[in-house]
């Protein structure tokens, strides 16, 4: 967790009081922190207790005014302005691929130009990973975008595997999210390696299914009528702009379109209003794929909007995606 770092750059500042915050699996370590903290240096320490799900969701907004410098671990920093200084502890996996690696070899025997990604917890293993399928005769190429490090992807920015020259894609990483992002994203196959459980997959299957509920999710959309469009406050999920532009889509298509601004998109925040018969989502473009089971109504991404207003076709469904460098205000 850096604690030297983190203890040097208090003292150095003459912070008075520190806001420490943390993704979900870290929050176990917040008292911990925040002892060593206090007895370490002069500063109070106020530890933010509010989910946080990524760098977009840093709570500079909500601790304006109450603390000097924020302590944000578990992420990589996004180009966004942050109204409060923010030091960024990234925490990475202490994990050995290596038997992984070699399990992958086989399922990789028939490609040899290979896009290698993952996520921030795995970013250092990039390098020895590379190194490793080089080492087995393979052309490997890491992607970069503006937005992320290289051979970086995120839940909402696929930009470094755009237009990536390879014929398959391999994904270190836990979960589904990513590697069904990088697979509609590459149009090419990708094999996703789980270091935490040794799992070696093939996305075809899973983004399959996964098209199969956007699809029906769209077609029960088609008859709303009255649309919540979600915006949240969160610095990097704010896309006011974007939210105000389907409103008037959805009213020049004589729709009735209400602008709903959260922090949180649960379904608990939608119940006063299921008058309305479905949502767009211009919060986290994750919201809408893998918590859509928990939601009453169609909760849509703006991407699918256009599907069901015919103004895209089903062919070149794509996810929802946040340039966080292009700013949405
Ligand atoms: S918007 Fe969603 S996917 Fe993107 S960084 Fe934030 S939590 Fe992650």
């Amino acid at each position: 967790m850096d604690l030297d770092k983190v203890i040097r750059k208090i003292n150095s500042k003459n912070v008075e009081t520190v806001g420490l915050q943390f993704p979900e699996g870290l929050k176990t370590q917040a008292v911990k922190i925040a002892d060593a903290i206090e007895s370490e240096t002069d500063s109070t320490v106020i530890i933010s207790g509010d989910p946080c799900f990524g760098a977009c969701d840093v709570s500079d907004w909500k601790m304006k005014g109450a603390v000097d410098l924020i302590i944000h671990y578990g992420h990589t920093p996004l180009p966004l302005k942050y109204e409060i200084p923010t030091v960024f502890i990234e925490a990475f996996s202490n994990i050995d691929l290596k038997k992984d690696l070699e399990k992958c070899l086989d399922e990789l025997k028939k490609y040899s130009r290979i896009g290698l990604v993952t996520t921030t917890q795995h970013l250092h293993l990039l390098n020895e990973t590379k190194d490793f399928l080089e080492d087995n005769g393979k052309e490997v190429i890491l992607g970069s975008s503006p937005s992320t490090r290289k051979g970086q992807v995120l839940g909402c920015n696929f930009s470094s595997i755009k237009d990536l020259d390879v014929e398959i894609i391999l994904f270190i990483g836990s979960g589904n999210f990513h590697p069904l992002g990088i697979k509609l994203f590459s149009n090419v196959p990708v094999l996703a390696l789980d270091p935490y459980n040794s799992e070696i997959r093939e996305m075809d299957e899973y983004a399959d299914r996964i098209l199969r509920i956007r699809f029906a999710r769209i077609t029960k959309a088609r008859s709303a009528k009255k649309w919540g469009i979600l915006v949240s406050t969160k610095e990097g999920q704010y896309r006011m702009t974007l939210a105000k532009e389907i409103k008037k889509i959805l009213e020049d298509a004589k729709m009735q379109a209400y602008i709903i601004l959260v922090d949180n998109v649960s379904p608990d925040v939608l119940l006063p209003y299921l008058e309305l018969d479905a949502f767009v989502v211009s919060a986290c473009p994750r919201i809408a794929i893998d918590d859509s089971q928990m939601y009453k109504k169609p909760l849509l991404t703006p991407q699918e909007l256009e599907i069901v207003l015919n103004k895209r076709e089903w062919e070149n469904y794509q996810l929802d995606e946040i340039l966080f460098h292009e700013r949405y205000r």
